[in-house]
């Protein structure tokens, strides 16, 4: 009996000394890991007392969006005393209970007053694909980097604008859902986890175009309209394969729809609530001009890296070249079409002759309608109803929109391209198709 006893004590003592050795490892990691970050956190204060290390004045937020997958910001924060720009340090913080996301801001400062962006590039910011399904507090995190100290701001919604919703990519056709919240004590992006079977939202749409009377370019019995929809057809069932939601703007090889309007070629991407969207082309140019290859269209405030990667690929699986036209070209295979000061003007001319207000047209204004127009206020669309010979784009002034490329694949009348399109239609799909595979 004693000695049965005495092993329990034994056993019992090594269990604790094992337990307390580990505790006391972790504790020291945690420290290490702590020191070892360089940008201020706050991961030592409770997620429940969040409230409490907040200063009262609140950065106002003037613009905010969601274009593609990506959030994007622009704030202003007032009575910001520093005597020395260079030791002011702005950071944005989402701060979940076990996670942290850390972003530089864009920023300028004077008299007193801190303005900032997250980026200059319409689609950077917060990657909304990266968040888990928590609740992240959004601060303003101001550093004084001559004394250390932090001061932590939440935002205050001054726009016209209201809560985000956003979904996320489908796996197996199912995705989170994630919402932008500005509650009046603190603003919050919280994710959840949504089975999306029978909700008709969507991850990408592909606009096939032109269709039925519109056949768009032609070479001899060869119609643009009629390759677009293969394509089309092709890169939605690859892409399906994966689990993604995918649409086309067109039911079938006849179909013709609308530019704008319920089931409108612009605005069945935001409707369905899309991350991306393809517009697929075959291009056509004066003889003489002797145009030929892969030309990738963006919006031009967009970060050129997906882009160029669209036009490496599409080149790459088709093996075919880059276009070799020069006229708004942006690098290879990458352009972006703005309105010229004369297209403006005929612009303003037409709007004296239709006798509407004309609309805020800039240079920086794309000029491809399903660039411009899906994107909402991020790209300027301005089919705003003023018009009566253009139905309104529902989406126009909405800030939550579709990413949009324009795919020229190539020019039907160069008979090189044409002929690559008939014998080769798949590696052209591919190259699309990967280059979205490198997102997932
Ligand atoms: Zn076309």
């Amino acid at each position: 009996m004693i000695n049965i006893n005495r092993w329990k004590i034994l056993i019992i003592v090594i269990c604790t000394i094992v337990i307390l050795s580990l505790a006391i490892f972790f504790i020291y990691f945690h420290n290490l890991n702590e020191n070892k970050t360089s940008i201020p956190t706050i991961s030592s204060i409770s997620i429940d007392n969040i409230a409490d290390i907040i200063q009262e004045n609140k950065a106002k937020l003037t613009k905010y969006y969601i274009y593609g997958t990506h959030f994007n910001l622009f704030a202003t924060l007032d009575n910001v005393v520093f005597e020395d720009v260079n030791d002011l340090k702005p950071y944005l913080i989402l701060k979940s209970n076990g996670n942290e996301i850390i972003k530089d801001v864009i920023f300028t400062y004077s008299n007193n007053t801190l303005k900032f962006n997250l980026s200059n590039e319409i689609n950077m910011g917060i990657n909304l694909e990266e968040l888990l399904a928590e609740k992240y507090y959004l601060l303003l995190c101001v550093e004084n980097t001559k004394t250390n100290e932090y001061n932590y701001y939440t935002f205050e919604n001054t726009t016209e604008y209201n809560n985000l919703e956003y979904y996320t990519l489908s796996t197996n056709k199912n995705c989170n859902k994630i919402d932008l919240i500005f509650d009046s004590d603190i603003t919050y992006i919280e994710g959840s986890v949504l089975v999306n079977q029978n909700e008709d939202i969507y991850d990408i749409v592909i606009d096939a175009g032109h269709g039925g009377k519109d056949t768009g370019a032609i070479n001899g019995n060869y119609y643009e309209s009629y390759y677009t929809y293969k394509i089309s057809l092709e890169l939605k069932e690859k892409l399906e394969s994966l689990g993604l939601k995918v649409k086309l703007t067109r039911e079938n090889i006849e179909d013709r729809p609308k530019e704008y309007g319920d089931n409108g070629r612009a605005t069945i991407p935001n409707k369905t609530k899309s991350k991306f969207l393809f517009s697929i082309h075959l291009n056509s140019c004066e003889k003489g001009l002797g145009y030929n290859g892969v030309e990738v269209y963006r919006a031009t405030k967009c970060n050129n890296d997906f882009a160029s990667l669209l036009a490496d690929n599409i080149v790459k699986y088709a093996n075919t070249n880059y276009s070799n036209k020069d006229l708004e070209k942006y690098s290879n295979g990458v352009y972006t079409r703005n309105f010229t000061e004369e297209d403006i003007k005929s612009m303003d001319d037409d709007a004296k002759i239709g006798n509407y207000e004309p609309y805020n047209i800039t240079t920086d204004t794309p000029y491809y309608f399903i660039i411009r127009e899906s994107g909402g206020m991020v790209t300027s669309a301005y089919v705003d109803g003023r018009n009566k010979d253009l139905e309104k784009n529902d989406f126009y002034n909405s800030n939550s929109v579709v990413e949009a490329y324009l795919l020229e694949l190539g020019y039907i009348n160069n008979d090189k391209d044409l002929q690559n399109i008939l014998n080769n239609q798949s590696g052209y799909v591919e190259g699309i198709y990967q280059t979205i595979l490198s997102i997932l």
